[in-house]
């Protein structure tokens, strides 16, 4: 089947074509268009500024999308969009541009959760189709282990109980007066610095506990940078590459040792991790070696597909597709679509 899917949930704008099975398929087209530049001057993203700019996108992006995959508007099987979490008027553009088109192509709607595209991409280019493994998500809004038995079943072991893993980056970033977004910031900076330099707390470690908080090693940095800069309370250059490496060693060290600990509860002995601090290269480095330590497979997708993408939104698409969970024509965008988890612990 081919799937043509949109992606608007925050700032980026984006579009793909996917073409395949349960087992393998194809990305025939991926277009973003990033609004990174726009907000930056803001320091985040402004809603009505981001749908706006969903807006005058979309249009352009679906053409070169179908352009690039080779395809007519008429070979497309079904159309699915972002329906949450994210910004609600963000989302509407997204979706609602999706239900137009399959109206007016006879085809069926699919309305995606984008949590589940995070959840599922680092099987997208695999030849296997979905399989069970304990899932590290770790975005801007996110920090969750879920012990994902197979497509649409999914089990909650833990969450943040405050920042995301991506937020606190995010924040700390904005601290210490680094561009937005922070994780590719900070973790540029924290090459030049010693890990060690500093002792952030690592948050909730205690045995059997599989929940995140970030807040207390927020507040950690901020205690470092205004004792280090009694007068002024902001961080001098030279002092970036030591707090960043700290700060993410700290993040690191968790992130791990629960995904580990969450697979040995359950004996699993496969890991993915996805959402953009996927992306962070020292998590990918740590959580390869934990698990190679740990006899554990892990997958992990290409950087571009670890950050808001549509091909993990047409890939859920596919799979909700070919069981034929189409989505209503009447149903809506939801701001704060939770991921449909079996047991919610808390
Ligand atoms: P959610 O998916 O939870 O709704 P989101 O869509 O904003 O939130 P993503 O686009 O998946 O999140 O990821 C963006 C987050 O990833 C930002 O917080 C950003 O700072 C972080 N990030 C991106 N690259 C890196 C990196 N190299 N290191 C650490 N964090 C990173
Ligand atoms: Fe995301
Ligand atoms: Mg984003």
């Amino acid at each position: 089947a081919t799937i043509l899917a949109i992606e608007s949930s925050c700032d980026e704008t984006a579009v793909a074509i996917l073409r395949g099975d349960l087992n393998q398929v194809d990305i025939l087209s991926s277009e973003i268009s990033s609004q990174i530049d726009i907000h930056r001057q803001y320091g985040g993203v402004v809603p009505e500024l981001a749908s706006r700019n969903h807006s005058l996108a979309l249009r352009p992006l679906i053409d070169s999308a179908l352009k690039n995959a080779g395809l007519q508007f008429n070979q497309i099987d079904a159309f699915a969009a972002t329906a949450g979490p994210g910004l609600a008027s963000s989302l509407l553009v997204g979706h609602t541009a999706a239900k137009a088109m399959a109206v007016a192509s006879k085809k069926p709607f699919l309305s995606i959760n984008h949590m589940e595209g995070h959840l599922l991409s680092p099987f997208i280019a695999g030849k296997t189709g979905i399989q069970p493994n304990i899932s590290l998500v770790v975005s801007g809004g996110h920090t969750m282990i879920l012990h994902t038995k197979q497509f649409g079943e999914y089990i909650l072991l833990g969450k943040s109980m405050d920042d995301a893993a991506g937020e606190a980056y995010d924040k700390v970033a904005k601290m210490l007066g680094l561009p937005y977004p922070g994780g590719p910031e900070i973790e540029k900076t924290a090459r030049g610095g010693n890990p060690e330099a500093y002792a952030f707390p690592r948050s909730m470690l205690k045995r059997g506990n599989l929940d995140f908080s970030f807040s207390g090693l927020k507040t950690a940095v901020l205690y470092t940078i205004s004792e280090l800069n009694p007068e002024t309370g902001q961080a001098k250059a030279e002092q970036l590459p030591d707090i960043c490496a700290s700060f993410q060693a700290a993040v690191i060290e968790v992130l791990v040792k629960k995904t580990i600990r969450s697979a040995q509860s359950v004996s699993a002995d496969r890991i993915t991790m996805s959402g953009g601090v996927s992306c962070n290269g020292a998590l990918r480095d740590a959580m390869a070696d934990a698990c190679n330590r740990h006899s554990m497979q892990l997958e992990i997708c290409s950087k571009h597909l670890s950050t808001d993408n549509a091909a993990m939104i047409a890939y859920v698409g596919l799979h909700k597709f070919l069981r034929n969970q189409y989505s209503d024509l009447s149903c809506d965008i939801d701001p704060n679509l939770p991921l449909n988890t079996l047991i919610l612990r808390k």
